[in-house]
């Protein structure tokens, strides 16, 4: 027997002795219990010299409010559609992806997740995926923020309201920063919407020293740029990334669940600031994927959250990446 395999035994005893002398005589064996816990969720793939890495954050079985989730159709119809994706009819799925980019010269992140502990259970798991994919909060340079909404941006600080991304600057909309930091808006902005006002000025709060506004179509870091796709929300941005010949978007909440909001376009969402802006914003920013064939991420897509958008009976098809490349 090779000399190894006696050392690795002995010690293999060494540990199973002290194991069986720390339990109690006569106490039971402790059964190995089936982890209740899911594979840590994260995904990685390369866009030219950059690297991304999607990472879930977790998910809510939103019940409230599925009737008239969709302003612009029938209940019946949207309970159709969501039977016709096999997914739950009782409520809305929704997903929480961040999406990481690693540039070379900083790692950004697209958006700030719902913070751990935060928001609704079965959310808050970014911080335990970023551990699991390797990224450490410390070594995010930028956050690129999309847009206001609570599940966006209540990750950039903790309970404690203290930053999470204790490094990095934090880059956001001018336009979403101007709509949602005037208390004088908050009567002019759809009821669903007006805790994004306190959670706004909380969030901030500690991170105005470091914070930057964007204008719509800027550089935001060198290879990435907003694009305007207002609608969601006033100031909502998505990004577009390129490195090389490869680029890549990421569509932040253009279109919520992709079996809803890509194959019927034009619907209007609960969550959209202003349907009919959210509609045109959509329809511009899918079609350009669609002709240039890109790959995108998306927040409250299935995770990973990545792939290819095809148009198609009017509207678009989500076909996600089967195949991912970090080499
Ligand atoms: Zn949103």
């Amino acid at each position: 027997m090779d000399r190894r395999f006696l050392l690795a035994g002995a010690a293999a005893g060494i540990a199973a002795g002290t194991a069986a002398a720390q339990t109690a005589p006569g106490a039971a064996a402790p059964t190995a219990a089936v982890p209740n816990a899911q594979a840590p969720g994260f995904y990685r793939f390369k866009v030219g010299d950059f690297t991304v890495t999607t990472v879930h954050d977790g998910f809510v079985l939103r019940t409230n409010p599925l009737e008239g989730l969709v302003t612009n159709a029938d209940a019946a119809e949207v309970q159709a559609v969501l039977e016709g994706a096999a997914l739950p009819t009782r409520g809305l799925m929704n997903p929480y992806i961040v999406t990481f980019v690693d540039t070379g010269r900083g790692l950004v992140a697209f958006d700030a997740g719902t913070g751990a502990g935060q928001m609704a259970p079965g959310t808050g798991l970014l911080p335990r995926n970023m551990a699991a994919a390797g990224l450490r909060p410390e070594d995010v340079t930028l956050v690129a923020v999309s847009h206001f909404h609570g599940d966006h941006i209540t990750g950039l600080t903790t309970r404690e309201n203290q930053p999470f991304f204790p490094n990095a600057e934090v880059a956001v909309p001018a336009a979403e920063w101007a709509w949602w930091s005037d208390t004088a808006n908050e009567a002019r902005s759809p009821q669903f919407q007006r805790p994004n006002f306190a959670n706004t000025a909380r969030r901030f709060a500690p991170l105005r020293p470091r914070m930057r506004m964007f204008e719509a179509e800027a550089e935001v870091a060198p290879g990435i740029r907003a694009i305007a796709t207002p609608g969601h929300t006033p100031g909502h941005c998505s990004f577009h990334i390129a490195s090389g010949r490869e680029q890549f978007f990421v569509t932040a909440d253009a279109a919520g669940r992709p079996e809803l909001f890509l194959r019927q376009p034009g619907w209007h969402s609960i969550f959209d600031f202003d349907g009919a802006i959210a509609v045109e914003s959509r329809r511009r920013l899918f079609s350009r994927i669609a002709a240039e064939r890109a790959r995108m991420a998306a927040y409250h897509f299935p995770f990973p959250g990545t792939g290819y958008i095809l148009e198609e009976g009017g509207g678009f098809r989500f076909v996600p990446a089967d195949w991912t490349s970090i080499v």
